[in-house]
């Protein structure tokens, strides 16, 4: 008999599993329900409908239920909202959202893919007002966008910092409106740890977006918004960006399994505590596999893999399942920011014995054009070296160098592996020691003991505490801008002048990138000083570090002049 397969939510994980089914079966009848108007739309290019890099809404839907009818015999059944799991008859009950009609439907598998909602927490006051947007779905961009358009708005506030806040402020900021990012952490982008956050967020203040950190929305007003701290800002329209819930309702009350983080439980096929249904995407709760307990990813690229190993469950083909590791990316103005693994932070927080490195090289040979300054943070275990995360952020091709980590962390790789990495070099695209390599070697040296560092969070205290701190750089890069009691001692003068360095106390170095300190460190080793620091991030860590929180102005500066280049 030819199988009946019935998908709940016609989006990444939905037509996924359908698309596949199809090439497994060409008799099963398969049916797709989606409750909104457009099944198969690009839900990660949404934002960028708000700048007019996608000029055309109707382009951000990719396959209408006429295509998938005629090229894969697949029935997508839009404005259908699934209302009931009927188990023990095997059906759903549908509701036809046009006619107000419901109906039932048997099935023989039911595949759940039914996303994550925006939160929008109605504590908030004013919550409910009409010029407050969350961003799902091909419509909510529409709406957003008229809405302004037509209101003639220029200040916009947008709530929550994660990728689709960023990503909103972003193009609206494109747009030219006036945008205030309200984040209530202390960073935007959790996935990337405080000190890399910051090149992230000097990235936004350069770009003209108003952002607020370490506070939360209390009060939203026709014309204003309010936060905790009782600050007021212009705003005639809102965009909560504060996270999603995943969609368990329909789960929940067909009594199926929800696990510890609120999402649907699945086992590694995807299946849910019926074995006739079988559940994926933003709605199910995964296993992360350095941390090893679940956890819920909403991304995209793990939403169509679950759905293909869903489908193939179905057909009897087996999956392996390795669990996640938090792979992202982002594009933000002139930088691209991706990460993967744990970041510092989180290996903290979860008890790891572990240690980072922050190294700064360029990301193809200097003499080529656009060639970059890369931000590259590797966190690894102790003592074995074996690789937990990593983040970068720069002009050039970050996603390669994270998609390298991403593969060596699958691979349960080590420093060594990822040192010993043979990868691909021609001037215009990389270095001979590519990026990746160089954080490897950092970090060998510092697991090994070749030399010790101190972290770029740890400069002021040092700089407040008096500390003897050496600028490596030659004169004329400290006389542009220098911290504020470091002694300059270049690397080309300082055999001569090392009845200056003393012996008897710390001595902290830094240069540009870390490069000439890291020379001046080993030197001064081997002549006998035992006391000798590096400082990671060096001088242009240093000031990316501190340049967003001195943007207030309500605290000393430790650097005469910010030099970013
Ligand atoms: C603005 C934005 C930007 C994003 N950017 C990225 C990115 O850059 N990279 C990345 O990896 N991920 C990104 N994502 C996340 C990614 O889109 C999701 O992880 C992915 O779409 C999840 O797939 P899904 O099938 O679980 O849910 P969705 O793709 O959201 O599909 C679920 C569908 O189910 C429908 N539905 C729900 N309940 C019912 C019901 N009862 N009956 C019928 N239909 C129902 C919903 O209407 C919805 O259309 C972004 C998301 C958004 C919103």
């Amino acid at each position: 008999m030819n199988k009946r397969i019935l998908i709940v939510g016609g989006v990444a994980g939905g037509a996924s599993a359908a698309a596949r089914i199809r090439r497994l079966d060409e008799k099963a009848e398969i049916i797709m329900f989606e409750k909104g108007p457009h099944v198969s739309f690009s839900n990660c290019s949404l934002p960028y409908h708000l700048s007019g890099i996608v000029e055309d809404s109707d382009s951000l839907v990719l396959m209408n239920p006429e295509t998938f009818k005629q090229r894969y015999k697949i029935e997508a059944r839009v404005h259908s909202e699934v209302i009931q799991i009927n188990r023990k008859r095997k059906t759903i009950t549908v509701k036809d959202l046009l006619s107000d009609k419901t109906y039932e439907e048997p099935y023989d598998k039911l595949i759940l893919s039914p996303g994550a909602t925006p939160i929008r927490p109605k504590a908030i006051q004013g919550i409910e007002k009409p010029h407050v947007f969350t961003v799902r779905n091909v419509l909510d961009i529409e709406h957003l966008n008229n809405y302004i358009k037509q209101k003639q708005v220029k200040d916009i506030a947008v709530v929550g910092g994660g990728f689709i806040g960023v990503e909103v402020a972003e193009n609206l900021r494109l747009a030219n409106y006036n945008v205030t990012l309200i984040e209530f952490a202390n960073q935007i982008m959790t996935p990337f740890d405080y000190d890399m956050a910051q090149i992230l967020h000097k990235e936004m203040a350069d770009n003209g977006v108003h952002l607020i950190v370490n506070d939360g929305l209390a009060k939203i007003g026709e014309d204003f918004v309010e936060t905790h701290s009782g600050k007021k800002f212009a705003a005639q329209a809102v965009v909560l960006a504060i996270g999603v819930r995943p969609e368990t309702s329909l789960a929940e009350e067909a009594g199926l399994e929800i696990g510890e983080t609120g999402a649907i439980k699945v086992d590694s096929n995807y299946v849910t505590s019926d074995p006739d249904i079988y559940a994926v995407g933003d709605a199910v709760e995964v296993y992360h596999r350095i941390l090893h307990k679940p956890t819920r990813l909403a991304l995209a690229g793990p939403a169509q893999k679950q759905a293909r190993a869903a489908a193939n469950h179905i057909y009897g083909i087996p999956n392996r399942n390795l669990g996640v590791i938090g792979s992202s990316s982002i594009h933000l103005f002139n930088l691209n920011a991706a990460s993967t693994g744990i970041n510092a932070r989180t290996a903290e927080a979860s008890g790891f014995h572990f240690d980072s490195v922050y190294v700064m090289p360029s990301d193809k040979v200097g003499l080529m054009p656009d060639s970059n300054v890369m931000h590259f943070k590797l966190v690894y275990e102790k003592p074995t070296g074996r690789i937990l995360g990593a983040q970068a952020i720069g002009k050039g091709n970050v996603d390669k160098r994270i998609d390298v980590i991403a593969a060596m962390i699958t691979m349960n790789g080590t420093l060594e592996d990822l040192r010993d990495l043979e990868l691909t070099y021609s001037p215009m695209l990389g270095t001979a020691r590519d990026v990746v390599h160089h954080a490897a070697l950092v970090a060998l040296n510092q697991l090994n003991g070749v030399y010790r560092e101190v972290k770029v969070s740890q400069v002021r205290e040092l700089v407040e505490k008096n500390a003897y701190i050496i600028d490596a750089r030659e004169r004329r890069e400290y006389e542009a801008g220098h911290l504020k009691n470091a002694v300059n001692i270049p690397l080309s003068e300082f055999r001569n002048r090392l009845d200056e360095i003393p012996k008897d106390r710390p001595v902290y170095i830094h240069c540009r990138s870390g490069q000439r300190s890291y020379n001046m460190v080993m030197a001064l080793q081997h002549l006998g000083y035992t006391n000798v620091y590096n400082i990671s991030g060096s001088y242009l860590g240093i000031c990316l570090y501190e340049y967003f929180n001195d943007l207030a102005g309500d605290r000393e500066k430790i650097v005469t002049e910010y030099n970013f280049n």
